[in-house]
Formats: structure tokens, sequence, C-alpha cells
């Protein structure tokens, strides 16, 4: 086929953008061929740029040529259009320029396609493996496309913001050593150094804290990070969070940056936010919600009833605490089937069980009348205050989390069936953007598995004032300056005021099991910079992905980020991770071990 060279064409209109107002104008179109309709002298092109589409209309009888070329193209064929803005006869209210179409004078053919493996449109059933084997070509489509554009709208909106705010914007290193956010490190191995190794950053978390010993006072930085974790549905090997850091403040002035974040971004994607947030402490959104994220656009607030199984503890077999939540008005409509699937969920979380009472107008009824009796379930009714009609779902604490972690909370798995039965009966209301703060979490974590002690947050974190002294007798019972926002039930971002004096960081990793020799050999250079005049001072980082999914309304990670990880941490369009050459391997120093059976 004859192509034509782009030689000095430029567009002078873009597709998406005509109007019934251009009628009359000239115009000339760049882009790709969504579709093309023959109807023997008239052939149609749907043509497609970033900003949508218009119809190219080619008349046999008047111009033969454009005509001519006009049949030669198939979707994702590249071309231009020379030709004038026309009114349609039949106005497409489906397209936003579906009033007008152009007449083609001219019509180049820049470049040919082939046909692509998925068809290009809006909906498509292509799997998301193909999709992601072909990105370029999936991100033709307008949905991602869409995506991409408002990412970009909503990371310029709090760029803008923060550089209003004073804050500078301050790159950190990518080889960089080891930083602790509980994940595995992505490490690199040294070629000029045989046998060392640099790791990609888990986040900038030393070295914005570097920043603000340098004096800096306020930095920000949109950036990637590495976290080599587990499988896990919705996260990816390399995202991207907006990190920042302030010297001197207390959380209040991070609340009210972050606020104000929220607010430029969100407005870039046409949503109204207004801080302040509400805020509630871990301890109470554990005993409300049974999470440390509650999704709060919907109630099911937990009642602890424990009282009422005190007697028939051991009967049941279970432990206490005993939670319960009402659902109000489902005492009918719930089936044996629904509560028998919502049982499944309980043990599937760990849970040891579900029980449910149904309050008709005749009382309580529940299979629990046999073990805590009549008496019992009129209790129950009153500590939960459910009403005729109302189902009560109880759930009592999970044995193995009693057992092995004795500080865990104990509302986890009633606080996760909370939101799966408000997602399954609907009771989630639409349009609701609900932020919250969370504060006071614990500063450490009992780990049955290696019987010590954990950063909840990261060991950084500075401990409450007024629990310093509890730091090596009751370490399970020290509060943290550490904060977390949540937006619908996802936890957007966690950050901390930091410990900036030596003597309390040093306390802090022995706490953790690390001995002041390993302390130094992983953090050294961090706390010898601790010595030299640290400022008091915190800060957060915000999931950007998270964010921009939760404002396109996608589910997926995926679907916001230009070239994304599978589940399985791959690049299936780059084929990464790869094999690599055994020269490689020998200019590295390096020798593959055989993999280990599983
Ligand atoms: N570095 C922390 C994280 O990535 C955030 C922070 O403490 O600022 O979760």
């Amino acid at each position: 086929m004859k192509l034509d060279p782009l030689g000095d064409l430029r567009a002078t209109r873009q597709c998406g953008e005509l109007r019934a107002s251009d009628a009359g104008q000239p115009v000339l179109l760049l882009g790709w061929v969504q579709r093309r309709r023959d109807l023997g002298h008239l052939i149609f092109l749907d043509l497609r740029d970033r900003t949508g589409l218009a119809q190219i209309v080619a008349n046999k009888q008047k111009q033969p040529e454009a005509h001519a070329r006009a049949d030669q193209c198939r979707s994702e064929f590249v071309i231009g259009v020379i030709g004038a803005v026309a009114k349609r006869e039949k106005p497409n209210p489906a397209l936003p320029s579906g009033e007008v179409e152009v007449v083609a004078e001219k019509i180049f053919l820049l470049n040919e396609a082939r046909t692509p493996p998925f068809a290009l449109e809006a909906e498509t059933s292509a799997s998301e493996e193909t999709r992601l084997r072909h990105r370029y070509l999936d991100l033709r489509r307008p949905p991602l496309l869409r995506n991409l554009r408002t990412r970009h709208r909503v990371v310029l909106a709090i760029r803008r913001f923060l550089d209003r705010e004073d804050f500078y914007e301050i790159e950190t290193p990518f080889l960089t050593r080891s930083t602790p956010e509980g994940a595995r490190d992505y490490l690199v191995p040294s070629r000029v150094h045989p046998g060392h190794f640099y790791a990609l950053p888990q986040s900038p978390q030393l070295f914005k804290q570097l920043l603000m010993i340098a004096g800096f006072d306020r930095y920000f930085q949109i950036v990637r990070c590495f976290r080599d974790e587990d499988f896990r549905a919705d996260r990816q090997a390399e995202f991207t969070q907006l990190d920042l850091e302030m010297s001197f403040i207390q959380p209040e002035a991070v609340f009210r940056v972050v606020e104000g974040v929220m607010k430029f971004g969100f407005a870039a994607a046409n949503i109204p936010v207004q801080g302040p947030f509400p805020r509630l402490t871990y301890a109470e959104a554990l005993a409300r919600f049974g999470t440390d994220k509650p999704d709060t656009r919907f109630g099911l607030e937990l009642a602890d009833v424990s009282a009422v199984f005190k007697a028939a503890r051991a009967a049941l077999k279970i432990e206490l605490p005993v939670h319960a939540f009402v659902v109000s008005g489902a005492a009918a409509q719930t089936s044996r089937k629904q509560l028998d699937a919502f049982a499944d969920f309980v043990k599937q979380q760990g849970g040891r069980a579900l029980y449910y009472a149904k309050v008709t107008d005749k009382g309580v009824e529940s299979p629990l009348e046999k073990t805590i009796s009549g008496r019992g379930l009129d209790w129950l009714q009153e500590a939960t205050k459910a009403a005729a009609g109302d189902l009560i779902l109880i759930v009592p604490a999970d044995p193995a989390q009693v057992a092995g972690a004795p500080h865990g909370p104990t509302t986890t798995v009633i606080g996760a069936l909370r939101a799966h039965v408000a997602q399954e009966l609907k009771l989630i209301p639409a349009g609701k953007w609900n932020f919250l703060w969370v504060t006071d979490f614990p500063l450490f974590e009992w780990t049955p598995t290696s019987s010590g002690w954990v950063s909840s947050h990261h060991p950084f974190t500075a401990p409450a004032d007024d629990d310093l002294d509890k730091l090596e007798a009751e370490p399970g019972k020290v509060r943290s300056k550490a904060y977390d926002l949540v937006l619908n039930g996802w936890e957007l971002g966690s950050g901390s005021i930091r410990i900036h004096r030596q003597d309390v960081q040093q306390r802090i990793f022995r706490v953790l099991g690390l001995s002041d020799e390993e302390a130094k050999e992983r953090f050294g250079f961090f706390l010898e910079a601790l010595t030299y005049g640290t400022p008091p001072h915190g800060g957060i980082a915000l999931g950007i992905d998270r964010i921009v999914a939760l404002l396109c309304g996608e589910k997926s990670l995926r679907e916001v980020i230009a070239f994304p990880k599978t589940a399985q941490a791959q690049d299936l369009m780059a084929d990464a991770p790869a094999r690599v050459s055994d020269a490689q391997l020998d200019e590295l120093g390096l020798t593959l071990k055989p993999p280990k059976k599983t």
C-alpha cells in the first residue's frame, strides 16, 4: 500500500472537540480509524484522537480521490484528513461531536495497522491478560485514556497546592539501602562492587527524615516505591506515593495539609471535599467498626455483648469478647441460605462461629435459645437496641487471635463481616466520600510467629509522650503518634510524628530486638545523622494509585496505571522479570542456584 509522508501536516483541531458552531470551518485532523462503514458511494470513517471521535464522510462523486483513500482504510490505520465541518442530517447524541461531520477533501494514509487482537471499544470482552500483553492498544480505549487524564490532573493539582503551601519537591535515590516498611526489598546487584547490592526503596522514609535534618522544613515527592510482597490481588510491586514531611509540627499540621491535598486533588476530578475530616482513635475504630480502616458510609456499628455469653461460653466453646451488630429490617428477608453464606464467610476469615437472632413481633427467635435461654435473648436485644424486624449477627472473638496475640484486636472477623454484609445487602449509599483520620495506634504489635514485637507503622514512629516510660516494661500498652487517612474503608496512607532523639530511637530498636550493633549496621548513617541537631518532625505518605482508582470508580489499581504489573508481579507486555545471559551474571559475579522445589 502506498503511504503518504507526514510532511508539514499539522492538526488544526482535535476530533472530539468539533461542535455545531464549527460548521463551515476548514479543518485538518490527524488520528486513528476507529471504524469504517462503506455505503457504496459514501464511506464513513470514525476518526479518533485522544479527545474523542469525529465522523468523516468521503463522497465518491464529489471527491473521488478522498473516497478511494477512505476505501483503503481499515481499523487503526493512521490518517490525516483535510475537509470542511458540516452539520449532520442525523445528529448522533451519543457523541460530543455528533452534531457535525467532516466532509473529506483529501485523505492522507500515514500508516497501516494489523488488526488488533481485541476491539478497541469502551467495553471489551478481552481477558485482562490479552489487554496487558498489548497494553499500548488497551490504552487507546476511552476508559483508560480518561483514567490517565484524571490521574494527570489530580497529581498536577496536588503539586500546585503543595507548591503554594511552600513545599519543595525533592528527589531521593532509587539505588539505596534497605528501608524498613515491612516488606522484602528488591535487590540490585552492583557490578563495580562485586557481592554488594543496592535495595530499591520501599519508601523514601529515611531520606525524607534526612532532608528535615538538613533543614528543608517542607518536602514532598510523587515517588515510586518498590515492595517485594507475596502475591496479593490488588498490590503493585511498584506503586506511587505522595510522600511528604514537615519540621516543627504536631499531627494537626499534617492533617491540615493533607485535607488541602484531598480538597484540591478531588476538585480536579470534580468531586467536592470539605475538611476537617472526622477523627477516631484506633481503639474506638476497632470497638465500633472492627477495623482500623472503617467504612463509615453505613451504620452496622458493633456492640459488645460479652455479658450475654459469659455463662454459655464453655458450652459454646467460644472466647470472649463477643460482638454483634444489627441489620435493621433484615430479619424477614434474610434467607437461611444467605445466613449460611455469612457463616462461611466468618470461617474463611478465621472466625470461630456466626450466631444470629431475629427480632419478631413475638420476641427474639434464635437457635441460640437452647444455650443462652429466652432471657439471654432478651438481654441480647437490649444490648444491641434491636427492634422488631431486625436481624442481629453475632461473632465471638477468634480463639487463635486471643491465644496468640494477647494485645491483638478481637473484632477483626466481625469487622470484615460488617463490610461483607453491607456489600451483599447493598447497604452502601453511592456518591459518598467519607474521609476519616484514625489516630493513637499502638506503637508495637506482637507477632506470635516470631514471638516478638514489631513496629505497627515503622521503627521511626514516635511514642506518645505520656507512654515513654512504658517502653520497656509494657510495650503492648505504648501508643504512638501515628495516624492513617481512611476513605470509604480504604487506607489511603499512613504517617506519624517521628522520633527526633537518638536515645529514644535506640530504645525502640532494643524493644524490636535489634542489638545496638545490628541497628548500627543497618541504620548507622541515620542514627549518626540524628545526633547532629534533628528538629522535631513528621509526615505521611498517601497512595496515589488507590486515590485515583477511587476517583475513577475503578476497583483495580491496574486500571489507573499506564503499564501495570499483574498480581504475580509480571509485566506481560515486556515479559519481565526475565532471565539474563550468563555473560551478565558473570559480570556481576553471580551464579544461580537451581530453583527451590516447592
Ligand atoms: N514511609 C511510610 C510509608 O510508606 C509513610 C510515612 O511514615 O510517612 O508507609
